[in-house]
C-alpha cells in the first residue's frame, strides 16, 4: 500500500505528522499532488485552541495525481489550486445567484488538509492555473488573496476614499493593495506595534504594499493621527485585526462609513462593547467578511501572475513539509520577521 505525509495538529502547539494511505479517489473526484501550502493564521488559532487533532492545510496548491472514473475535465499533470469550500450550486440561494450564502458548502478540511503528499477532493473543487507563470509557492498565495478580495468587495471602497487597515499580516498587506488598485486616495495601515522584528517588518511591507500612512498602536496616537490627516472620518475601514478593534474603527469612520470585518477571536476576546448611539448616530455600516465559498480565485492567480500582487514580497519563508515545526513556530514568533510562510512537498 502507497502512504504519504499527512499533518494534524492541536493545542497547546502540538503536531503528529502521520502516516496514511494514498487515498483513491471516487468517481466523481481527483486526487491531487499537493506541492506547495500556506499556513494561515487559522491554522494557527487550531493549535492554540483546538482540544481535538485537526488536520492542518488550506492554501493548497497542486498537480492532478488521478482522476475518478466519471472526471473528463481534468488529465494527469495539470497544474491546480484547490477551493476549500465550494457552493453546491443546486439550493435556493445558489440557484437565486447567491452562491456566496450557500446553505450546503463543501469543504475537504473535517478529516483531511493540504499539509499532505496528496489531498482528495471534488471535481469541481480545484482549478487550473499558469504555472509558466506562477511558481507553487507562488500560487500559494492565491487563497489568503480570495480573503483579501472577499474583504475589498464587502466594504466596497469608492474611488478617492480615504481607507484605513487594522492589521499589516498578509490579508491587511494585500487589502491595502487592492484598496490602491480600487482607488483610495490614501490607505493608513495600522499595525499592533512596531517594537517587535515582524511588527516593523510587516509595516515596512505595507509601505511597499502602496500604504500611505504605516501606523502602530502602541507607538502612536492612532486616532489622533488619523483625524489629523482627515478630520470628517475616514470612509472604509477595513478590519484584519482582533474585535477589540471594532470601537476604535467606529470612532475614525466618517459619517456613513463602511466597516468591514475579518478578525476573529477565540475566547473572551470575541465579544466587544461599544456605544449603539454613536453607531446609530454616525449612520455606520459593518460588514462581515468571511471568504467561504473561495471565489474570485482567477482574479487572484491573475493579480499575483501580472505581478499586479507581488507573491515574493508577500512570502518571508518557505520551508520543506518535513520542516513544519520550525515554520509554525518562526511565523508564531513576534522576534521572526515574517509575512506569509509557505510549505512545500
Ligand atoms: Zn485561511
Ligand atoms: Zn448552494
Amino acid at each position: 500500500m502507497k502512504t504519504m505525509r499527512s499533518l494534524w495538529g492541536k493545542a497547546p502547539f502540538q503536531f503528529e505528522l502521520r502516516e496514511l494511505p494514498v487515498p483513491d479517489p471516487a468517481p466523481d473526484e481527483v486526487l491531487v499532488r499537493v506541492t506547495a501550502c500556506g499556513i494561515c493564521g487559522t491554522d494557527l488559532h487550531f493549535l492554540r485552541h483546538n482540544a481535538e487533532w485537526t488536520p492542518l492545510g488550506h492554501e493548497v496548491v497542486g498537480v492532478i495525481a488521478a482522476t475518478g472514473a466519471r472526471v473528463e475535465r481534468w488529465r494527469e499533470g495539470d497544474a491546480v489550486i484547490v477551493e476549500n469550500h465550494t457552493a453546491c450550486g443546486v439550493c435556493a440561494p445558489c440557484k437565486n445567484g447567491r452562491s456566496l450564502y450557500c446553505q450546503n458548502l463543501t469543504s475537504y478540511m473535517d478529516d483531511r488538509a493540504g499539509f499532505a503528499d496528496y489531498l482528495r477532493v471534488r471535481q469541481d473543487m480545484v482549478q487550473s492555473y499558469d504555472a509558466q507563470a506562477l511558481a507553487p509557492q507562488q500560487a500559494a498565495l492565491a487563497e489568503p488573496l480570495t480573503v483579501a478580495l472577499d474583504l475589498l468587495q464587502r466594504a466596497d471602497p469608492d474611488l478617492n476614499d480615504e481607507v484605513v487597515v487594522f492589521g499589516p499580516g498578509p490579508i491587511g498587506l494585500m487589502v491595502t493593495r487592492l484598496a490602491k488598485l480600487r482607488g483610495a486616495r490614501r490607505v493608513f495601515l495600522v499595525g499592533s506595534t512596531r517594537s517587535t522584528p515582524r511588527g516593523q517588518y510587516r509595516l515596512q511591507l505595507g509601505l511597499q504594499m502602496g500604504a500611505d500612512v504605516v501606523l502602530s498602536q502602541a507607538e502612536d496616537d492612532v486616532v489622533a493621527v488619523i483625524k489629523g490627516a482627515v478630520p470628517q472620518g475616514v470612509q472604509r475601514v477595513l478590519v484584519t485585526a482582533p474585535p477589540r478593534t471594532l470601537p476604535l474603527a467606529f470612532e475614525i469612520a466618517c459619517f456613513g462609513g463602511i466597516i468591514g470585518l475579518i478578525g476573529i477571536e477565540f475566547g473572551a476576546g470575541a465579544a466587544v462593547t461599544f456605544d449603539v448611539n454613536a453607531f446609530h448616530f454616525k449612520k455606520l455600516q459593518l460588514r462581515a467578511s468571511h471568504a467561504i465559498p473561495n471565489h474570485y480565485f482567477p482574479i487572484a492567480l491573475d493579480l499575483l501572475a501580472r505581478r499586479v500582487v507581488d507573491a515574493d514580497l508577500l512570502r518571508s519563508h518557505t520551508f520543506p513539509l518535513d520542516d513544519f515545526e520550525r515554520a509554525f513556530r518562526t511565523l508564531a514568533d513576534s522576534q521572526q520577521a515574517t509575512a506569509k510562510v509557505v510549505l512545500t512537498m
